[in-house]
């Protein structure tokens, strides 16, 4: 009597836990059931082939995408952005016109400054916007003391500088250490600066190993304003210059 108990019990146990696979095979199960469509793309592909490279355009020199190398000059070459102004942030030289960028360029800064400095980390703008007439004498400085094949590696010609477009900011630690130095790379700044650039609209434009793209030595302490999406995607797809990402000429020389 007992046994036979026991065989039944074991039978109505082996039943409810056949029925209770089903149940819950049955929820999993349908949707690929009544899914009759192709998989769907992985959806890690779809940022790369959706970007849309045309969105701004790289010639208007107020466009945050401009394209300003040593083959591109800006258009007219005396360009002045029309919404300059002082970032609140430390500045290098406080009253200076340099100590100007775009509005959308200082906003960017105020936030990145301001995430740097969570970390402990004190950042300061060493130089923004530099007009026509300001690259002409600085320009002509490098000409004078170096000669001009050294003064095109370290300095713009007038019109082909970045910082006259209120994109560009040369940045470094508030202690001034490894001021505009490429040893600023080592610094925790630098370090700081690199990885975390693009989560605000930046880049690092003069990268290390691209002198032949850029047309200049490597600036770790160079930012160019881009906005977060285009830096993001040159983020994730490993593009170091916007040169290269666009596929148009920069190189050393003009
Ligand atoms: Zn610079």
């Amino acid at each position: 009597m007992k046994k036979h108990k026991l065989l039944l019990s074991l039978a109505l146990i082996v039943i409810l836990v056949v029925a209770a696979m089903l149940l819950l095979a049955q929820p999993a199960e349908a949707p690929t059931a009544s899914t009759n469509t192709p998989k769907p793309a992985p959806t890690a592909a779809k940022p790369a082939t959706s970007f849309n490279k045309s969105e701004f355009s790289r010639t208007d020199p107020a466009s945050i995408w401009v394209i300003v190398n040593k083959q591109h000059q800006l258009v007219p070459k005396d360009y002045v952005p029309a919404d300059l102004v002082v970032p609140t942030i430390p500045l290098r030289v406080p009253g200076n016109e340099s100590m100007q960028v775009r509005q959308a360029t200082a906003t960017a800064l105020e936030a990145m400054f301001a995430a740097a400095k969570e970390q402990g980390l004190n950042l300061m703008l060493s130089s923004g916007y530099r007009s026509y007439t300001y690259q002409v004498n600085l320009y002509n400085g490098y000409v004078a003391s170096q000669g001009q094949a050294t003064a095109d590696t370290q300095s713009a010609r007038p019109g082909y500088s970045e910082h006259q477009t209120g994109l560009g900011a040369d940045i470094e630690p508030a202690s001034k250490t490894c001021e505009l130095e490429q040893c600023f790379s080592a610094t925790p700044e630098g370090t700081w600066l690199a990885a975390n650039a693009y989560k605000f609209g930046f880049i690092i434009r003069y990268t290390i190993n691209d002198q032949a793209i850029t047309g200049y030595e490597y600036e770790p302490w160079h930012v160019r304003y881009v906005g977060t999406d285009l830096s993001t995607e040159l983020h994730n797809t490993h593009v170091d210059t916007l040169e290269q990402f666009f596929d148009v000429t920069g190189g050393k020389d003009y």
